[in-house]
């Protein structure tokens, strides 16, 4: 695609990068098939392809974002299918990125978005805060229907998501010592915010599985939001200091072999901190460094020595690949390879490249988009006949399981449970097959 910014424009590297990401598209179209927007409503300017056209036209002529710029890339969901799909290597997520600080640079949105764009940036990624937001939403949470009928879509949205059940206390820092009595390996886990108070039984697996195959885990003092919640909101700066505390806490630890993440969104910006920081001279070389030592949990326990423990044959799986993993961090067969190789039955989800509508607060911003990517997802998953659905990430998981009730797990549960840990809550609670696989709730 030919540019035209001036010289003076590149000397901006914000700028320059995105020229070159605008440069490298032939505007072939192959990401529209892929786009769930565009798949929904087929409307160009919600495609990656007219995204790109209105962010190259916006930053070229140094615009304040315009209401229709903002409509559409508000409901660009950051999955990146069209990643995975552009044959010219588009970087798509860091234009988009880009375009999302200049919106939030340059465009005043109406008081209420404002109020629930800065709300939820200062409580989400503050676990304690969360849970007293949480805490509150239980309260209102029956109104949901209410607040739908009256057109508080949002508000009904939050309070759909939100938990009937308890909320968990964030995890301290402290180091879980290696259950075997030679030390094999050493990581810090991210415990993540939203992950950590909402469903504590994932880092909880995570850290027995890591810990009995001879793995210290480590939750270093200081560490927090990985700053993906701000970050898709263009909130630059606060991103960028939730980035600098995680650097400053994980540089502190010494012998690391890993940054170990549970939440594939959370783990697709940790190893992006090398891009997002390379301009801060005090910081870039360190965060190219935590950025190099991100896993993803499944990644990582892929290449340990892994053996099934209980018998997990029968149990089928609905593997639902969460856009963060299988685009943004190109993990596709890993999360696979470990369910089958301890024993159960993997089905893949038709469409799987197709996001779920979570995308990190797109199903509060955007409710509507985010129910019918949600009821579709769940209608293809539903058909399989799935024991169990597996996902890699929070945000899916949430969302997923408001629509449907098999019991949602995370990928971890059912690879802690089938190498002698605990099994799922959601599959101890749920168990309509419990007289053919007494094994499923064992433990
Ligand atoms: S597939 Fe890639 S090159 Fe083609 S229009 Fe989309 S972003 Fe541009
Ligand atoms: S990130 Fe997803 S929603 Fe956004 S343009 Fe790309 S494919 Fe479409």
């Amino acid at each position: 695609m030919q540019t035209s910014f001036t010289l003076a424009q590149l000397a901006d590297p914000d700028v320059a990068e995105s020229e070159k990401i605008l440069r490298a598209c032939v505007h072939c179209g192959f990401c529209t098939a892929t786009c769930p927007t565009y798949v929904l409503d087929g409307n160009e300017l919600d495609s990656p392809r007219g995204r790109i056209y209105l962010i190259k036209d916006m930053l070229e002529n140094e615009r304040p974002a315009t209401a229709e710029v903002v409509l559409h890339v508000d409901r660009c969901l950051s999955c990146l299918a069209c990643m995975t799909t552009c044959p010219s290597g588009v970087h798509y997520m860091h234009l988009v990125d880009h375009a999302r600080a200049h919106i939030e640079r340059t465009y005043r949105r109406p008081l209420t978005e404002r109020i629930l764009r800065g709300a939820l940036a200062k409580l989400l990624p503050y676990p304690q805060r969360f849970r007293l937001a949480l805490d509150a939403a239980r309260l209102g949470k029956p109104f949901a229907p209410l607040a739908q009928a009256i057109g508080f879509k949002r508000l009904a949205a939050m309070l759909r998501l939100s938990p009937w059940s308890g909320l968990h206390r964030p995890l301290a820092p402290q180091i879980f010592k290696a259950a075997r009595p030679r030390r094999k390996g050493r990581v810090a886990l991210l415990a993540g915010c939203v992950n950590d108070v909402l469903a504590p039984q994932i880092n909880a697996a995570a850290i027995r599985a890591l810990t009995r195959l001879g793995i210290e885990v480590v939750l270093a003092e200081g560490a927090g939001c990985c700053g993906s919640l701000v970050h898709h909101m263009g909130r630059e700066h606060e991103a960028l200091a939730q980035a600098r505390a995680n650097i400053d806490a994980w540089s502190a630890l010494e012998g690391l072999d890993a940054i170990v993440i549970t939440s594939s969104g959370c783990g697709t910006t940790v190893k992006d901190y090398g891009f997002m920081l390379r301009t801060d001279s005090a910081y870039a070389d360190r965060a190219r460094k935590v950025a190099s030592l991100a896993r993803d949990i499944t990644e990582y326990l892929l290449a340990m020595p892994i053996e099934a423990d209980q018998n997990a044959d029968g149990l089928v799986v609905a593997y639902h690949a969460a856009c963060s993993l299988q685009h943004g961090q190109r993990i596709t067969r890993q999360p696979k390879e470990l369910l089958l190789k301890l024993g159960f039955t993997v089905r893949d989800v038709p469409d799987g490249h197709l996001c779920c509508g979570s995308a990190g607060t797109y199903n509060i911003m955007q409710p509507d988009i985010a129910r019918r990517l949600r009821e579709r997802k769940v209608g293809t998953i539903e058909r399989l006949r799935p024991d169990v659905i597996a996902a890699g990430n929070i945000g899916c998981m949430t969302q997923i399981a408001a629509g449907t009730r098999l019991p949602v797990v995370h990928t971890v549960e059912l690879i802690d449970w089938a190498t002698g840990g605990l099994c799922p809550p959601a599959l101890r609670e749920y168990r309509p097959h419990s007289a053919m696989r007494p094994s499923v709730t064992a433990g």
